[in-house]
């Protein structure tokens, strides 16, 4: 079987609203890739240029070995270049690109995402989108927020969570994709993508030749309002190569990044108005939870906490036990335990029965508290302690009803659970 390479087509247009491409695309027989660059003073196309134009080196070597990794590395080398120039030029502080890629090895694709810049395949007529916007909306999307259809018209639509702007942690996807004979590919620019829909993409993507399909997607985009940048790169998977093609280079690769003004033109005493794709990047996700959430949340919190507080010192007051107050026996009105803040019983009764007078066993049990089903019962185990007590105290009269147990010998722990 003839090894498969790629025909292709690449097209690039200003667009009808703005001033300069910022948009870079290539295509050869090995490689596609697009570049939409934004951001930092207008410096989105040196961020999409310098990015092409390292990433299109992969073309003149080998990657047999590692395609995978060759072309993770060309990325990583572009961001870390883009990272380079902003150091080096605080004016271009922020300028950042989306990259989309496809490597062709002879056998598969390798891929590089990042970004909202898309990738399609149109195999027998059916649209497929390969890539995965790195949006907000499409966060939402995913979360089941919002639908693909109010995605589309999502007032944040283009505002980015991922793109190359010189960063450690700007990694793209890379992945791996399956080929064959009559496959188209189209890569694009949200220029395209915002202007048009998947149904007119299609019918365009399948025209007869890959630059009439080209042609007429760019021609979409500007007859949609053509409110930004657009750049088409298809390519076309064929058995046999005509002759090999030179490669396309268009947008802000192929022009050479605008003069800019130096640095003492840019101290204006008019601020120059806000980039608008500047803007794409200056979105900050909003906390998970906000204030408002985060004190509605606390405040149910502690109306639970109150709630349960109220219900346990309510059921806490219809219990009794008799324990020690002011070191007398005494019945109290509430539940044996401390919780902090919440006095969960109060003294009830102060008897005259000294802790001193009761057998040691008694008054053990009275110190760690005995139980009583209610004030009748505390009552009952009161009376019960007065009777067998180890030493009746002298008092000015006898008792009226003298029990035979207080006078035995053998100290008698009381049963709190029997009356
Ligand atoms: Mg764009």
């Amino acid at each position: 079987m003839a090894s498969l390479t790629l025909r292709f087509a690449a097209r690039t247009d200003t667009g009808l609203r703005r001033s300069s491409n910022q948009d870079s695309g290539y295509a050869s027989a090995r490689l596609i890739a697009i570049a939409d660059g934004m951001g930092g003073a207008a410096a989105g196309d040196l961020a999409s240029a310098t990015t092409m134009n390292i990433v299109r080196t992969l073309d003149r070597e080998s990657t047999d070995d590692d395609p995978r990794s060759a072309l993770l590395q060309a990325v990583r080398d572009a961001n870390r270049r883009l990272g380079e120039i902003a150091s080096a030029d605080p004016s271009v502080e922020g300028m950042g690109t989306t990259l989309e890629a496809m490597l062709w090895t002879g056998e598969r694709f390798i891929t590089a995402h990042i970004g909202d810049s898309r990738s399609y395949r149109l195999r027998d007529g059916e649209l497929t989108q390969l890539s995965h916007d790195h949006t907000f909306v499409q966060s939402l999307v995913d979360e089941g927020k919002i639908t693909a259809a109010e995605a589309r018209v999502h007032p944040h639509r283009s505002l980015l969570l991922r793109v190359l702007l010189g960063r450690a942690d700007n990694d793209p996807d890379i992945g791996e994709l399956e080929g064959q004979a009559g496959d188209r590919y189209l890569l694009c620019s949200d220029g395209l993508t915002d202007m048009t829909d998947d149904a007119t993409i299609a019918e365009a993507l399948g025209l007869d030749t890959l630059e009439q399909a080209a042609d007429r997607l760019v021609e979409l985009a500007l007859a949609g309002g053509g409110l930004d940048n657009v750049t088409v790169v298809i390519g076309e998977l064929v058995e046999t190569a005509d002759e090999p093609a030179e490669p396309q280079l268009v947008g802000a690769a192929a022009d050479g990044p605008r003069r800019r003004p130096a640095a003492a033109e840019t101290t204006a005493t008019i601020p120059p108005p806000p980039d608008v794709e500047e803007l794409r990047y200056s979105y900050v996700p909003p906390p998970r939870m906000g204030w408002l959430r985060y004190g509605l949340v606390v405040g149910l919190a502690l109306l639970v906490l109150v709630a349960a507080a109220v219900v346990l010192y309510r059921a806490s007051q219809s219990q009794y036990f008799v324990g020690v107050s002011n070191d007398h026996v005494a019945i109290y009105r509430g539940v044996d335990a401390d919780l902090p803040l919440i006095p969960l019983n109060s003294v009830a009764q102060e008897t005259d029965i000294p802790l001193s007078a009761l057998t040691s066993v008694n008054r053990d049990l009275v110190i760690d508290g005995i139980e009583a089903r209610d004030r009748a019962d505390a009552d009952a185990t009161v009376a019960r302690l007065r009777a067998t007590r180890a030493k009746p105290q002298p008092k000015p009269k006898p008792s009226p009803t003298p029990s035979a147990s207080a006078t035995t010998s053998t100290p008698t722990p009381i049963n709190p659970s029997t009356p």
